[in-house]
């Protein structure tokens, strides 16, 4: 899993899955550009990851004049990306019937039109590399929607086609695009579930529990590695088998 002078970018590096998936990255020798919504919130995570391989940048990801500005600094600041995480995401719950449209256009925008800007952000030094890992953070519920979630399970969802169709553009020149789809993981995201949901998901996940951060980092590290070239377009489900 030597990831040794490749530079890797994850969004929402700061708390939950993405912090841990940067820590990993950090592990295995890569230089991490950690991005947050502030710069203090980045700046903490590469305080927690604490081995001098990561750096902090605050953007918002739906916002392409601050992606691309940002992206420049990387580039400059550590070398040319070669690993992308688009893993920034956030859920603003509501059913449809009480869903305010502000709510879906910032959960579409940070979820899948940041996943976007992003991608389009490291094509052409991937290009020019010849060489490009890129994942993006989906999730069970765009597979199965749920109730109460439309806007998160259709940006969900959308990341899967945009996943397929970045495989497919892109898969010429050496760079993969694979998706993973977690369950429910223990982060900020899920803290302010009730007690009884979280037994319910730990009872009907054949795993018996909940997911930790670390279980995703694992598999993202496995789809940047050299040995994943040959596997792309594909969403991998970490759920503890919930979903079966
Ligand atoms: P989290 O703990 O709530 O962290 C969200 C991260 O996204 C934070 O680092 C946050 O930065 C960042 N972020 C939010 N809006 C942003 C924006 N506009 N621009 C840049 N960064 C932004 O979430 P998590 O549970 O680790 O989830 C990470 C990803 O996994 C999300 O895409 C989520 O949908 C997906 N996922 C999570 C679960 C789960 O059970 N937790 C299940 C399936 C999928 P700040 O700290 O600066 O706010």
């Amino acid at each position: 899993m030597g990831l040794e002078g490749k530079v890797a970018i994850v969004t929402g590096a700061s708390r939950g899955i993405g912090l841990e998936i940067a820590k990993h990255l950090a592990q295995a020798g890569a230089r991490v550009a950690c991005i947050a919504t502030t710069q203090l919130n980045a700046d903490n995570a590469v305080t927690l990851i604490g081995n001098g391989l990561s750096q902090g940048f605050a953007c918002d990801v739906s916002d392409w004049q601050a992606v691309e500005g940002v992206f420049d600094r990387i580039s400059d600041e550590l070398g040319a990306p070669s690993i992308l995480i688009n893993n920034a995401g956030i859920a603003r719950d509501a059913l449809l019937m009480r869903m305010k449209d502000d709510d879906w256009d910032r959960v579409i925008g940070v979820n899948l039109k940041g996943a976007y800007l992003c991608t389009k952000a490291v094509i052409r030094p991937m290009i020019k590399a010849r060489y490009g890992r890129i994942v993006n953070m989906a999730s069970i519920i765009g597979l199965s929607g749920a109730a109460g979630q439309a806007n998160y399970a259709a940006s969900k969802a959308g990341l899967l086609g945009l996943t397929k169709s970045t495989a497919k553009e892109l898969g010429s020149r050496g760079i993969t695009c694979n998706a993973v789809a977690p369950g429910f993981i223990e982060t900020d995201m899920t803290e302010e579930l009730p007690k009884e949901m979280k037994g319910m998901v730990a009872k009907n996940a054949p795993a018996g529990r909940l997911g930790t951060p670390a279980d995703v980092a694992h598999v993202v590290l496995f789809l940047v590695s050299e040995a994943a070239g040959y596997m792309t377009g594909q969403t991998l489900v970490v759920d503890g088998g919930l979903s079966l």
